[in-house]
């Protein structure tokens, strides 16, 4: 575990001063999702006289769930193994031991694969973390502020937090966990079918999919794993009637490995220095794996094991080519779809309930509630189709974050912030300091999660999720002047 002390030194200063210890620094989290609950978690490990003031401000009504992890949908399980999601840097199997001593699988006979992993449902994952959390919010080591932040503004030498009901709170070190912002539609189909009862522009939420009826024709725009977990919650609702799914490449996220494997290659030792050699690198330890009986998956696992330092060596230039041209490729390969709702998606094909199409909806119109649509193939003609729902699954808009919340927008109009150049999050240094265009960088403003791709490459899921936390409470522990014992590594 990341543990650190307090520095004597910093606390006998602080308690010679009454003045000061009734000024106990404060550290306050926007968002209290894996990102925010890790952060808070690992800084609470730091923190254990306690030095200063963690407040947590996250609207959903328990720490660590955040929009991946609060869901009731059965059909929504962790796309990893379990046995590589944990919160605990040093201890790999930390959540499978909580799933067997807290009997979390009882009654869910799907989550035990063959192969031996285990594939809870997310709010599973969800209740681990907030179980992880709890202790320290009944002690009151961590605050969690059932609210969400509207303004956020530098005053003097700190900041003063608002909330959605007014309420300011003073903050010395804010870190910015929201990560994901809600989907954003394409244009056409945002304004047209903004008022149809059956458009589900973001199907994260909560009962989105209660409107569709079991023999609507319903089309799906994206692909990916939010696409698959619809796909899968329709399917375990009873849905019967036909699905098109439909995305530019037509690119449907991949299964796990048929057997399990370790991650294969060697991608640091003679680094890629662009994309197009790194995609060299790829095919050749892919060719290497299959020679030897494997397959493709170990290797992508050490890119992604790798990615970070792979990230850092690669020039601006070269990670936005990456970006553009390649990122539709890794996203199918590195988010894999958990074998059950792979298994929902291989039937519903099989049966002819779901066509995988690359192309997009080119032309819609409404007739009554019918939604007419045709569909512009990559390849081969157009396709007339109506349609009675449509969902939107393009997943999170992060080029978009900047005007995702007022907060956001207000601090990149103060000079706080911008997006980072590669349109993955936001621009922060390799201390996951914030950079703005007016401030520069400000060592009291940090970026915890996926937010902080542009920067740091892989930075989506676990164990890069909790490492990065972990990390930027170290960052945040230094700040406070207290001393680390065994500090996260900077994983650049
Ligand atoms: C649908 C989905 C499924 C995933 N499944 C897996 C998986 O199985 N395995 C895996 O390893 N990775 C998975 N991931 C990836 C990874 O685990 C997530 O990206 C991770 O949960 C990120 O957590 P986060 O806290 O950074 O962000 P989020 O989950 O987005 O949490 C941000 C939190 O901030 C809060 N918030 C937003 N704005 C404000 C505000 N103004 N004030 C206060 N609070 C605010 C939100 O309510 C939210 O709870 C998944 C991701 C998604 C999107």
């Amino acid at each position: 575990m990341n543990q650190l002390i307090v520095n004597p030194m910093t606390l006998s200063a602080l308690s010679e001063s009454k003045a000061l210890q009734a000024k106990r620094p404060v550290v306050a989290i926007i968002g209290g999702g894996v990102s925010g609950a890790a952060t808070a978690f690992h800084l609470a490990q730091a923190n254990r006289d306690p030095a200063a003031q963690i407040i947590v401000f996250e609207p959903r009504d328990g720490l660590g769930r955040g929009l991946a992890y609060d869901t009731v949908e059965p059909a929504h399980r962790i796309n990893v193994p379990a046995a590589r999601m944990s919160l605990m840097l040093d201890e790999p199997d930390h959540f499978l031991r909580w799933i067997d001593d807290n009997a979390a699988l009882l009654g869910d006979v799907d989550a035990l694969r063959p192969d031996g992993n285990l594939f809870p449902r997310r709010s599973v994952f969800g209740d681990y973390i907030n179980a992880m959390l709890q202790p320290l919010v009944t002690a009151g080591t961590v605050q969690h502020r059932r609210c969400a932040i509207a303004h956020l503004l530098r005053d003097e030498q700190t900041w003063c937090l608002v909330d959605d009901a007014g309420t300011k709170t003073r903050a010395d070190i804010v870190v910015i966990a929201t990560s994901h912002p809600p989907p954003v539609a394409p244009g056409g189909l945002q304004t047209l079918l903004k008022d149809h009862p059956r458009f589900v522009p973001d199907p994260t939420r909560p009962g989105a999919l209660d409107a569709i009826r079991p023999s609507d024709r319903v089309l799906v725009v994206g692909n990916g794993l939010t696409s698959a977990d619809v796909i899968a919650s329709l399917a375990l609702k009873g849905h019967t009637g036909t699905i098109t799914a439909i995305s530019r490449r037509g690119l449907r996220s991949r299964g796990h490995a048929p057997v399990p494997q370790d991650p294969a290659g060697d991608f640091l030792t003679n680094p890629a220095f662009t994309a197009r050699a790194l995609v060299r690198n790829i095919r050749r330890a892919i060719r290497e794996a299959t020679a030897a009986g494997f397959t493709w998956h170990g290797v992508i696992d050490q890119v992604r094991a790798q990615g970070q330092s792979i990230w850092q060596i690669l020039p601006l230039a070269e990670r936005q080519r990456i970006v553009r041209h390649l990122r539709p490729y890794w996203d199918v390969h590195r988010f894999r779809v958990a074998p059950q709702v792979e298994t929902a998606l291989d039937e519903a094909i099989d049966a002819g309930r779901l066509e995988v199409l690359a192309g997009s909806a080119a032309k819609t119109t409404v007739e009554g509630e019918a939604i007419h649509c045709t569909l512009r193939l990559r390849r081969g003609p157009a396709l007339a189709r109506t349609y009675d729902a449509v969902v939107v699954t393009t997943g999170p808009g992060h080029g978009g974050i900047l005007a995702s919340q007022p907060f956001l927008t207000e601090l990149a109009e103060s000079g706080y912030l911008e997006l980072d150049p590669t349109g993955l999050g936001l621009s922060c240094t390799r201390s996951s300091e914030a950079i703005g265009s007016g401030a520069g960088v400000t060592p009291s403003l940090l970026i915890a999660g996926p937010l902080a791709r542009g920067t740091f490459g892989e930075l989506m899921g676990l164990p890069q999720v909790t490492e990065h936390a972990a990390f930027v409470a170290t960052i945040v522990a230094e700040r406070l002047e207290v001393t680390v014992l065994h500090p996260a590594q900077n994983p650049l």
